[in-house]
């Protein structure tokens, strides 16, 4: 048995932090680790203009309350599931995911927590570990287990170099020249292609 390891955001759900800006008009929400690369510079800003606009989790949650996954999304991870052990490994939060994770049909998530306060105010963000997507492929690994990973942006490049192979999905251009060594897909379908070819060729 082979594992998936799938990004969250922007592969099977929309970005909630970009959907978040949408709501509250706030530009700057909208930058995101395909934007700046440093996830702890960019939640430090993120956390800022929270409290600068005294927004609270229960804002965050009501909007992301009102997002579906990705058109092709559950589908596409049903039918993953049939062919692999999947797992989501994303640098979002568990205070965020309950109502996208219900939607797909409650598959494994590894993520972070909030730090939130007694009036609702997100306080800090607490990262399980550093770099947990890629260490995660790599305990998978020391189990015995081969995996591919597949996701959208920088913080899943590390999980795509330690996993057995590695897959883009929808990427920016940059980070495609970047790692010219991982394979492109655009649609779930392509997505669903990739995967394939991946088991085939680490089992033959
Ligand atoms: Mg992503």
């Amino acid at each position: 048995m082979i594992l998936a390891c799938l990004d969250l955001e922007g592969v099977l759900v929309p970005e909630i932090w970009i959907a978040f800006a949408e709501k509250t008009g706030i530009e700057k929400l909208r930058l995101t680790t395909r934007d700046i690369p440093d996830y702890d510079e960019l939640m430090k800003g993120r956390l800022k203009i929270l409290d600068e606009n005294n927004l609270k989790l229960d804002d965050i949650q009501e909007v992301i309350r009102g997002i579906s996954p990705l058109e092709g999304a559950r589908e596409f991870l049903d039918w993953l599931r049939t062919e692999y052990q999947a797992i989501i490994l994303s640098d979002t939060f568990y205070e965020f995911a309950g109502p996208l994770m219900a939607q797909l049909g409650y598959p494994t998530l590894f993520c972070n927590f909030l730090e939130v306060g007694k009036n609702g105010a997100i306080k800090n963000y607490r990262l399980r570990q550093s770099d947990g997507k890629t260490k995660a492929v790599r305990a998978f690994k020391n189990l015995n287990f081969k995996t591919v990973a597949a996701g959208d942006s920088y913080n899943d490049t590390g999980m795509l170099q330690e996993a057995d192979d590695g897959i883009f999905f929808r990427p920016p251009e940059s980070i495609v020249e970047e790692f010219p060594q991982f394979q492109v897909t655009r649609t779930f379908p392509e997505l669903r292609e990739a995967f394939l070819n991946s088991k085939k060729t680490i089992l033959a």
